[in-house]
């Protein structure tokens, strides 16, 4: 049974290379029949507020990534992770370290000014025929892991093949803090075992901890998972992405107006493929999805292709969901659409036309009031005769027995010929006196949904 999870330490805010972290082992776990689960890594209590924890478990809902189990705390897990560290202390895989932070500080200047790499030098290691000196009264001690002074620690990863690490080069890291307190790389290596988890598919900023993890799960003779580790996602300048300089926040997507579908396809995207497919639903995802094709090296995000998929997605979406998500920006910005078509109607019409919901919305606008036209509009199209012209199409439009898209543009060419005017030249113009814009589309579609009655009034207002 393939068991994957998503891990986030709450930051205030769910990030996208978060999304893409939980994406894929979602759809492993998905495309297995296994199980995924939410862990919430929350110790670090001054960002692990109840907001920020939110965020998290907002932006899963929003994504629509379910999880079949949690969200486990890890602050609700502390007694398990003090018994597991008596377990290692008891069999002598950890021992107590007296070290105060003046020490620590010294023996790292030391070892600095001879041009060192600082790390702890094991001086409280209990060692075979090795004297330690008594324990001070007044230092709470923490616990470190004792790591093998040997050895290789490697695995096969599932993106990026085998990694080894000299264990030589692993310091004894510390798993329980002065006040008792669990550390990260202890807490996570109980959790995946206690979770059943296996196989852990986490961020490449994480491989470095790997090697201490699979230590430590070895000397609690606890069963090994496997790793896949996934590469970063990088701004379109090829840097990381940061808050202060790109939308990194799901909330930031949602309120650009993309859909999660697209998020999500893109995501899929962006370090993995099936061939040329470039827009698919999450069940093609799961299906094709391997850890395997995943590519190892970091890729940048490309924000013309992302608003192209969004726009498929929109596109494909169904209409009355769409309704849902513009009504509130219409409503945002004033606009009464009760007293208007129908909004699914004014969408099926216009969604071809957006990128995003918020320019969808926008599209939707002038059917329920007339935008302000722009001034070189104005005077482009409705110099002249132009306005009476507009006049006369009024009355063909009030004489007209049946209010449909066919019957309005069954008055074009007659009114054209008998005008001796091109099309164009209707056309620009009522789009400009009835909708406020040029950028409408086809203006006897536009016309019969925005109704008869409210036509005449803008054409004769
Ligand atoms: N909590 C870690 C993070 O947010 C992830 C830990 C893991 O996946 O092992 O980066």
């Amino acid at each position: 049974m393939i068991r994957t999870r998503f891990a986030p330490s709450p930051t205030g805010y769910l990030h996208i290379g978060g999304v893409r972290t939980a994406l894929f082992s979602w759809a492993f776990a998905r495309k297995n029949k296994g199980s995924f689960v939410l862990r919430i890594e929350d110790t670090d209590l001054e960002r692990s507020t109840p907001e920020s924890v939110k965020a998290i478990l907002d932006g899963m809902h929003w994504v629509g990534l379910d999880y079949d189990e949690g969200p486990f705390y890890q602050t609700q897990r502390f007694d398990r992770y003090k018994e597991a560290i008596q377990q290692l202390l008891d069999s002598g895989h950890a021992y107590y370290c007296y070290m105060s932070r003046e020490e620590l500080d010294a023996l790292r200047e030391a070892q600095e000014a001879r041009g060192e790499k600082p790390r702890y030098d094991r001086r409280w290691r209990p060692e075979a025929g090795k004297t330690l000196p008594p324990p001070p009264a007044d230092v709470q001690p923490v616990v470190r892991f004792r790591t093998p002074l040997d050895g290789i620690t490697g695995w096969d990863d599932a993106v990026k093949g085998r990694i080894e690490f000299a264990n030589a080069e692993l310091d004894d890291l510390i798993i329980a803090r002065a006040d008792g307190s669990p550390t990260y790389n202890f807490c996570v290596v109980i959790d995946d075992w206690d979770m059943n988890i296996t196989h852990v598919i986490r961020g490449d900023d994480h491989v470095n901890n790997t090697p201490r993890q699979i230590n430590i799960l070895k000397a609690l003779g606890a069963p090994l998972p496997a790793y896949g580790h996934l590469p970063m996602i990088l701004n379109e300048n090829g840097q990381k992405m940061s808050k202060r300089r790109d939308a990194v926040s799901v909330v930031d997507y949602a309120d650009r107006g993309i859909l999660p579908e697209a998020l999500l396809n893109y995501l899929a995207r962006l370090g993995w493929g099936h061939g040329d497919d470039e827009f698919f639903s999450m069940e093609q995802f799961v299906e094709w999805f391997t850890l395997e094709a995943v590519s190892p090296s970091a890729s940048r995000f490309n924000h013309e292709k992302f608003l192209w998929l969004n726009a498929q997605h929109i596109k494909a979406a169904d209409n009355a969901r769409l309704a849902g998500l513009i009504a509130p920006r219409l409503a945002a910005s004033g606009l009464d659409t009760a007293n208007g078509p129908a909004l699914e109607d004014v969408i099926a019409l216009v969604k071809d036309r957006a990128q995003d919901l918020n320019v969808l919305a926008d599209e939707c606008h002038y059917f329920y009031q007339k935008l302000a036209a722009p001034q070189a509009d104005i005077d482009k199209h409705l110099a002249g005769d132009a306005l009476a012209r507009m006049a006369r199409f009024a009355g063909r439009l009030e004489a007209l027995p049946e209010w449909n898209a066919e019957s309005i543009h069954g008055l074009f060419k007659p009114f054209c010929a008998d005008e001796g005017i091109k099309m164009g030249q209707l056309g620009m113009p009522l789009r400009v006196i009835v909708c406020g814009t040029t950028q409408t589309p086809s203006v006897d579609a536009v016309l019969a949904l925005i109704g008869r009655e409210e036509v005449l009034r803008r054409l004769r207002g």
